[in-house]
């Protein structure tokens, strides 16, 4: 049960200095220069972290290249890289409410959202793998009597995974469960705002008894640690959680560099579509609500566009934004928050330009639209909710990446799924309706890596979540993670 004087005796403690993580050694940056930890709760520095150079990288990727090729952990039989993954995800565990904490303070995430999502969730995903990784069979092909043909799993070598903000651990486990699982080492480079969980999980890898070398960790920025892995000739394979401009130059980095395999799970401008004959009305507006503004909806998959049937538009909108009035806005760390901070100061104005450019467009601001608590010193925005928005306008289009939810109304099915399907984004969707058929109808109809029905998100690691068109090119979780991080081999034998 959360307890708030536990949450409370956490909230202040200082946050020592975090390095580099590179071949097991803690150590500075190549120049020794540092980059201040601004905390979105109230925007003072919270502690600083190593502002790595493209050398630290390069020597993060020689260590990650060293472990590999000795075998200390890609030779290990997967039983027993299971024994340490299982160890290492015990001690995290072991420290949830710690992690979560240190987690809120950097990024801003609800406290209890940071314990099942972040926490609770890194838990379950590494031991997902680990649990996984020594049922995985090669196979037999079907040859010619006089032919043997084998079919070899094996690591790949050096993955380097760049992650955002909005869930470090969460994301980070998606990439590192898997990636470490099959056999490889990681150099792993967090967002400049929230790598100061993912720094202390590397620590417990250490801890568990993953040899050093196997995961290294180098902060810094994105356009110098992180352009220096994508540019990398030694990297096999980048895995990337962020926005599509970045997602871009990694394949242009992969292009002119070594042509290293480039996963990239990208934005998202997702319709969640609620028709009239859907249930429960109050019900589907109450958990659009929190598709939409949890998280100050730094969610990839946040439902951001609201297509509702016009024969209830009113009614529904008046309900969703009930709930929206409800949901208590502040303070991450409060157990009784249901929306924390804005990560960052610029994120912030970015989602605030969104508000002011989809009224120019002509939409009009139905609820909130402001910044909050700013006394605080921290990043606080009301849930917003704009209505009269075009399929066409701006914030239909483009990804707010904030609590910003866009309302646009619809006449039927098919108009439903063309809205649906009008941006570059395909990475998650929702349906509210009780006619089975119309339901599967929709699933097909919507181009998305996943389409909830008769809810909004909650899926976890056993289903994959990849994006479509413009929203990615891979998949996360489930066992399909694994195509990234193993090779497959043949082995043609002559009897
Ligand atoms: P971002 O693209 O700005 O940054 C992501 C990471 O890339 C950070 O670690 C950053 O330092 C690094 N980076 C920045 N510039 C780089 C460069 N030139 N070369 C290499 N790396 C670089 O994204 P963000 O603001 O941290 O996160 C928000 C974005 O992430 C949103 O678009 C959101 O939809 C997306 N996201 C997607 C998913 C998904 O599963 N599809 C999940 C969460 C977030």
């Amino acid at each position: 049960m959360l307890n708030q004087s536990k949450v409370d005796a956490l909230r202040n403690l200082p946050v020592t200095p975090r390095t580099l993580i590179i071949d097991g050694e803690f150590c500075a940056s190549e120049t020794g220069e540092t980059h201040e930890v601004l905390s979105p709760i109230n925007g003072q520095v919270l502690t600083t972290t190593a502002a790595g150079t493209k050398n630290d990288a390069d020597r993060a990727v020689a260590a990650a290249r060293a472990a590999f090729e000795d075998g200390r952990w890609s030779c290990l039989a997967p039983a027993a890289r299971k024994k340490l993954m299982l160890r290492w995800a015990d001690l995290i565990e072991a420290e949830t409410l710690e992690l979560a904490v240190l987690g809120v303070r950097d990024n801003g995430t609800e406290i209890a959202m940071a314990i099942k999502a972040e926490v609770g969730s890194a838990v379950n995903t590494i031991r997902y793998y680990a649990e996984a990784i020594d049922k995985i069979y090669g196979q037999v092909a079907p040859t010619s009597e006089d032919i043997l043909g084998l079919v070899h799993h094996e690591p790949i070598g050096v993955v380097a995974a760049i992650v955002p903000w909005n869930f470090p651990l969460m994301i980070g486990a998606w990439k590192l469960g898997p990636a470490l699982a099959a056999g490889n080492s990681v150099v792993l480079k967090p967002a400049e705002t929230a790598s100061l969980s993912l720094l202390r999980i590397a620590e417990l890898a250490l801890e568990a008894g993953i040899p050093p070398g196997v995961l290294n960790v180098v902060t810094g920025a994105g356009r110098v640690v992180g352009e220096a892995l994508a540019l990398s000739m030694d990297v096999d394979v980048m895995v990337f959680t962020g926005s599509g401009g970045v997602g871009r130059r990694l394949l242009e980095s992969s292009a002119c560099s070594n042509m290293k395999r480039c996963y990239l799970e990208l934005g998202g401008k997702s319709p969640n579509i609620v028709f009239d004959d859907a249930r429960d009305l109050t019900e589907a507006a109450k958990v659009s609500a929190g598709g939409i503004f949890r998280n100050s909806g730094q969610v990839c998959v946040a439902g951001s566009r609201l297509l509702v049937q016009k024969s209830i538009h009113d009614e529904f909108v008046a309900e969703l934004a009930k709930h929206a009035a409800a949901m208590k806005v502040g303070d991450p760390l409060d157990i009784t928050t249901s929306s924390g901070a804005v990560n960052n100061l610029t994120q912030l104005e970015q989602d605030l330009g969104f508000v002011e450019t989809a009224q120019a467009e002509g939409g009009t601001v139905y609820q909130g639209g402001k910044r909050i608590l700013e006394e605080t010193g921290g990043y606080y925005m009301e849930p917003t909710i704009i209505t009269g928005v075009k399929p066409q306008d701006s914030v239909a289009q483009k990804e707010v990446f904030g609590p910003v939810l866009a309302v646009t109304p619809f006449e039927d099915e098919t108009e439903a799924a063309a809205i649906a399907n009008s941006t570059v984004y395909g990475l998650a969707a929702g349906v509210w309706t009780a006619d089975l058929g119309r339901a599967h109808r929709m699933v097909r109809a919507v181009r998305s890596g996943v389409v909830h029905v008769n809810t909004y998100g909650g899926p976890d690691v056993t289903v994959p979540l990849g994006g479509v068109k413009q929203s990615g090119n891979g998949h996360d979780k489930s066992l399909h993670a694994f195509e990234k991080f193993l090779n497959l081999k043949t082995a043609w034998i002559k009897l």
